[in-house]
């Protein structure tokens, strides 16, 4: 039988959301090769391509980071709807606008990339967090700028815990078990 177009999954918005520097981009990286090598449709929204490609004119006060999200679930809806587990890596702070892409997308899956400040303020991957600390950039989250737990995400990692790997297989293993892939 042929089977070279065979979908092995469902449409699901996958969002992993944390602070900077918590591990969502590394994540998100492996993880859709890997549901790309077990034959499901798989695609990234990353905050940084976003923010360059899609909302270049918003900013990070309350309002602008709302806009930046619903422009964001806009597209992920259409690629759920089209059957692809969409993963989407955003710091998204705000409670209520992620509770607004999970009624939005409908097929939601929060997975909370976990990190204490400390421990992503030490990785500075960026150099952020020493421009967030001098003031030298505003309205960052975690040192200026609020960032609101989640209370039931369905995936907790905590990347100063665990393996990159161990926090890829963790969320291949929920979506495998609530058959979002199969
Ligand atoms: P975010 O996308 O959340 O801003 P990044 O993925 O850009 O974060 O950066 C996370 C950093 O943490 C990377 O430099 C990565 O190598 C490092 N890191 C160390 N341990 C882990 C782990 N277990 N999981 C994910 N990232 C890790």
């Amino acid at each position: 039988m042929e089977t070279t177009n065979q979908v092995n999954n469902r449409g699901v918005c996958l969002w992993l959301t944390g602070l900077s520097g918590a591990g969502k981009t590394t994540i998100s990286i492996p993880l859709v090769e890997k549901l790309r090598e077990m034959g499901c449709k798989a695609q990234r929204l990353d905050g940084d391509v976003v923010r360059e490609k899609l909302t270049p004119d918003l900013g990070f006060t309350k309002e602008d980071r709302d806009k930046n999200i619903e422009r964001v679930t806009f597209v992920a809806e259409l690629l759920v709807r089209h059957g692809v587990v969409t993963v989407c890596a955003f710091i998204s702070p705000y409670r209520a606008v992620r509770q607004y892409v999970r009624k939005e997308t409908g097929k939601f899956v929060e997975v909370f990339v976990k990190c204490p400040l400390e421990v992503c303020e030490d990785r500075d991957v960026k150099g952020m967090y020493a421009k967030a600390r001098t003031g030298e950039i505003k309205n960052f989250t975690g040192i200026s700028d609020p960032y609101e737990e989640p209370e039931n995400a369905e995936i907790v990692v905590d990347t100063s815990k665990m393996t990159l790997e161990k926090e890829v297989d963790t969320i291949i293993d929920y979506l495998r078990e609530n058959e979002y892939i199969f």
